[in-house]
């Protein structure tokens, strides 16, 4: 699809439609259609503002500079509520700066700032769970897990006729059981540390990561600016179990010929193979 954005990208996994763009010190913003929801909201581009949930990973303005645009479209448009979740840590300092622009304007914001501590779990649906991991970076960072819920009868009770179960449910016997699966993992800025920490960041299906740097010599960088070098991602090859595995957020040096190329050369197959690189 033409778009005016030259990074902008549309990306279809087996049960979601994501796009967006993401370039490292520029801009990052994500839109999960299936989930309803923001990753990052960049400079706050016009998709974004409909949604009524968005997940910061943390404050860096290539990441956040749009929530009091945000906050104020909503308003312009008569959108109510809007929730932003951020970390735990930020939370007054972006509520405060969203004070500010209220007094500069003269609005009044009706968004919500929600704190998200790493652990922490937030339901935004009926069946809809977004659990909080901690993320290494140079300042306050999570990513997010987003878990679907669904009740299924349990295996004892599937013979049982209708009447039956309405009579073991009026009896207060649990008939079902919940059944969650991990659709989706975020994660936003970080370094190889997430790797080393997080399990669910390796059995969602999805896995959004970043990758910033890609070339020989930039380990070093990537380590002192608490990224993720492909090196990194390469020296857990064997872990990943998710259908896909999307990279963001590379470094603006490279060429997406130079970054389809790290793929290829550094890489080993198993993985090569459920990478996705989130650029046209
Ligand atoms: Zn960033
Ligand atoms: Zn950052």
């Amino acid at each position: 699809m033409a778009h005016a954005d030259k990074d902008f990208v549309e990306l279809r996994t087996q049960h979601l439609t994501i796009d967006g763009r993401s370039r490292a010190g520029h801009e990052t913003y994500f839109r999960v259609r299936e989930l309803g929801v923001a990753l990052d909201i960049g400079r706050c581009p016009d998709l974004v503002v409909p949604l009524a949930h968005v997940f910061i990973t943390h404050a860096h303005l290539d990441h956040a500079a749009g929530i009091p645009f945000y906050a104020g479209q909503r308003k312009l448009q008569g959108l109510d509520g809007g929730t932003i979740y951020v970390p735990r840590e930020s939370a007054d300092d972006v509520r405060a700066l969203l004070a500010i622009q209220e007094k500069l304007t003269g609005a009044e914001f009706e968004v919500e700032v929600i704190g998200v501590a790493a652990g922490e779990e937030v339901r935004v649906g009926r069946r809809l769970f977004v659990r909080a991991h901690a993320a290494p970076h140079r300042v306050a960072a999570r990513a997010y897990e987003f878990i679907e819920s669904r009740h299924h009868l349990r295996e004892e009770f599937a013979s049982l006729a209708s009447d039956e179960l309405a009579q073991l449910r009026r009896e207060g016997v649990a008939v079902e059981e919940e059944f969650r699966r991990s659709v989706l993992l975020y994660t936003g800025d970080t370094d190889r540390g997430f790797l080393e920490r997080c399990e669910a960041a390796f059995t969602a299906e999805v896995l959004m990561i970043e990758c910033s740097f890609v070339a020989e010599g930039h380990q070093d960088r990537a380590a002192r600016y608490r990224h993720i070098h492909i090196d990194d991602l390469a020296d857990f090859a064997d872990r990943f179990q998710n259908e896909a595995v999307i990279l963001t957020h590379f470094s603006r040096r490279y060429s997406r010929e130079v970054i389809r190329e790290a793929v290829r050369q550094r890489l080993p197959h198993a993985l090569r193979e459920k990478v996705r690189v989130a650029l046209p």
